[in-house]
Protein backbone atom coordinates (compact mmCIF):
# COMPACT_ATOMS: atom_id res chain seq x y z
CA UNK A 1 0.00 0.00 0.00
CA UNK A 2 0.97 3.35 -0.85
CA UNK A 3 0.48 6.73 0.70
CA UNK A 4 0.89 10.39 -0.25
CA UNK A 5 1.27 12.92 2.57
CA UNK A 6 -0.96 16.22 1.21
CA UNK A 7 0.16 18.88 3.48
CA UNK A 8 -2.74 20.22 5.02
CA UNK A 9 -4.79 16.94 4.40
CA UNK A 10 -2.41 14.64 5.48
CA UNK A 11 -1.79 10.92 4.11
CA UNK A 12 -3.85 9.87 1.69
CA UNK A 13 -3.95 6.63 -0.09
CA UNK A 14 -2.74 6.59 -3.57
CA UNK A 15 -5.44 4.63 -5.01
CA UNK A 16 -8.19 7.39 -4.10
CA UNK A 17 -6.59 9.60 -6.14
CA UNK A 18 -7.78 10.71 -8.95
CA UNK A 19 -7.27 8.78 -12.19
CA UNK A 20 -5.99 10.89 -15.80
CA UNK A 21 -9.23 10.60 -17.99
CA UNK A 22 -8.66 9.64 -21.26
CA UNK A 23 -10.79 11.32 -24.02
CA UNK A 24 -11.55 9.65 -26.44
CA UNK A 25 -10.54 11.45 -29.57
CA UNK A 26 -13.65 12.05 -31.22
CA UNK A 27 -14.76 14.36 -27.94
CA UNK A 28 -11.35 16.33 -28.12
CA UNK A 29 -11.54 19.31 -28.78
CA UNK A 30 -9.25 21.04 -32.10
CA UNK A 31 -8.46 24.41 -30.68
CA UNK A 32 -7.83 26.84 -33.20
CA UNK A 33 -4.81 28.47 -31.30
CA UNK A 34 -2.39 27.57 -27.80
CA UNK A 35 -3.93 30.61 -25.46
CA UNK A 36 -1.50 32.01 -22.65
CA UNK A 37 -3.07 32.77 -19.27
CA UNK A 38 -5.61 35.82 -19.98
CA UNK A 39 -6.15 34.72 -23.45
CA UNK A 40 -8.96 32.81 -25.06
CA UNK A 41 -9.39 30.15 -28.32
CA UNK A 42 -12.33 28.24 -29.67
CA UNK A 43 -12.75 24.74 -31.04
CA UNK A 44 -13.12 25.00 -34.76
CA UNK A 45 -14.80 22.03 -34.36
CA UNK A 46 -17.89 22.54 -32.20
CA UNK A 47 -17.53 26.66 -31.41
CA UNK A 48 -16.40 26.11 -27.64
CA UNK A 49 -14.28 28.55 -26.03
CA UNK A 50 -11.48 27.90 -23.88
CA UNK A 51 -10.84 30.56 -21.42
CA UNK A 52 -7.54 30.53 -19.62
CA UNK A 53 -8.18 33.22 -16.85
CA UNK A 54 -5.97 35.35 -14.72
CA UNK A 55 -5.35 36.51 -12.43
CA UNK A 56 -7.48 33.14 -10.89
CA UNK A 57 -5.04 30.38 -13.08
CA UNK A 58 -8.39 28.87 -13.67
CA UNK A 59 -9.34 27.47 -17.57
CA UNK A 60 -13.07 27.29 -18.00
CA UNK A 61 -14.93 26.21 -21.12
CA UNK A 62 -17.97 27.28 -22.86
CA UNK A 63 -20.24 25.75 -25.22
CA UNK A 64 -22.01 26.98 -28.09
CA UNK A 65 -25.45 28.28 -25.85
CA UNK A 66 -23.69 26.65 -22.70
CA UNK A 67 -22.72 27.79 -19.21
CA UNK A 68 -19.61 28.85 -18.59
CA UNK A 69 -17.82 25.69 -16.96
CA UNK A 70 -14.32 24.33 -15.44
CA UNK A 71 -14.80 20.43 -16.54
CA UNK A 72 -13.86 20.22 -20.04
CA UNK A 73 -17.06 19.36 -22.21
CA UNK A 74 -17.00 17.04 -24.47
CA UNK A 75 -16.67 17.75 -28.24
CA UNK A 76 -19.72 17.81 -29.98
CA UNK A 77 -17.66 18.77 -33.43
CA UNK A 78 -17.75 16.02 -35.96
CA UNK A 79 -14.73 14.34 -36.42
CA UNK A 80 -12.30 14.01 -39.27
ZN1 LIG B 1 -15.00 21.03 -29.66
Amino acid sequence: MSFQHIPGIGLVHLNEAKAPKVVPGNERHKWAGKPRWGESTTCIKCGCVKRRKKPEYTETYQMRDGVETTERPACTGKSE
